[in-house]
C-alpha cells in the first residue's frame, strides 16, 4: 500500500474506517464488526462498473474482444455473493471485533479467467491485451484462516458454477 499513490485515498479511507470503528468498540463498548470484503461477483452486478467480471461478461455476450490488462498473469480470487453474505451474517453473531477476511482464496490469473468466461458463454470473442492500469496489484488472495476457525466458514460455490449463473443472469437481463 502506498499512502501517496494514485489509489492512496481509497486505501487510506478503508484503513481509517477500521481504526475509527475499533475505537468506537473500545471506547463506547459498541458491538462493532469489521469485515474485509474481497472481490465479489454475481447476478445484478452493474454491467458498466469497469470491474473485470462485468466487463468480460458484457464483452463475451456481445462477441466483442475480452480486454485483458497487462499480460493477464496478475491473479485474483472471486467470491460468489451468497458465500459472502453467509460469512458476513456469521460474523455479525460471532464475538469477534477485529478485522476478518471474507473472500474466496481460490486464486487464478486474469488470463485464465478470460478463457473461462469465453468457454462458459460460448462466444466467438477473442482476447486482446491492453495496458495495465497504474498500481494494479499483482496478486490478491485473502487469508481466510480466521473465518474458518471462528466462523466455521469457507466459500462453497465453485467459480465455474457461480460464473455460469452470473452469465445466465446477464444474458437474460441486459442488452
Ligand atoms: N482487468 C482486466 N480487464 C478489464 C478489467 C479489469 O484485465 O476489462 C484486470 C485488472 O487490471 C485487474 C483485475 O482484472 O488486474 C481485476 O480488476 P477489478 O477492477 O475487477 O478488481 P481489483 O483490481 O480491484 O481487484
Amino acid at each position: 500500500m502506498n499512502p501517496i499513490g494514485p489509489r492512496g485515498v481509497y486505501d487510506e479511507a478503508k484503513r481509517f474506517a477500521e481504526a475509527i470503528t475499533f475505537a468506537y468498540h473500545r471506547y463506547h463498548k459498541i458491538n462493532t464488526k469489521i469485515v474485509r470484503i474481497f472481490n465479489t461477483y454475481g447476478p445484478r452486478m452493474r454491467i458498466n462498473d469497469g470491474r473485470v467480471v462485468p466487463n468480460f461478461i458484457y464483452q463475451a455476450l456481445h462477441d466483442q474482444p475480452l480486454t485483458v490488462y497487462g499480460n493477464g498473469q496478475q491473479t485474483r480470487s472471486f467470491c460468489f455473493y451468497s458465500d459472502l453474505i453467509e460469512g458476513v451474517v456469521r460474523l455479525l453473531y460471532a464475538p469477534i471485533h477485529g478485522p476478518v477476511n471474507v473472500g474466496n482464496p481460490y486464486e487464478f490469473t486474469i488470463l485464465e479467467f478470460a478463457r473461462l468466461v469465453i468457454k462458459l458463454s460460448r462466444t466467438k470473442s477473442k482476447i486482446v491485451f491492453k495496458p495495465l492500469p497504474t498500481d494494479d496489484p499483482k496478486q490478491r488472495q485473502p487469508d481466510i484462516s480466521l473465518a474458518k476457525k471462528y466462523l466455521k466458514w469457507e466459500p462453497k460455490v465453485k467459480l465455474e458454477e457461480g460464473l455460469q449463473e452470473t452469465i445466465q443472469w446477464f444474458s437474460n437481463n441486459s442488452n
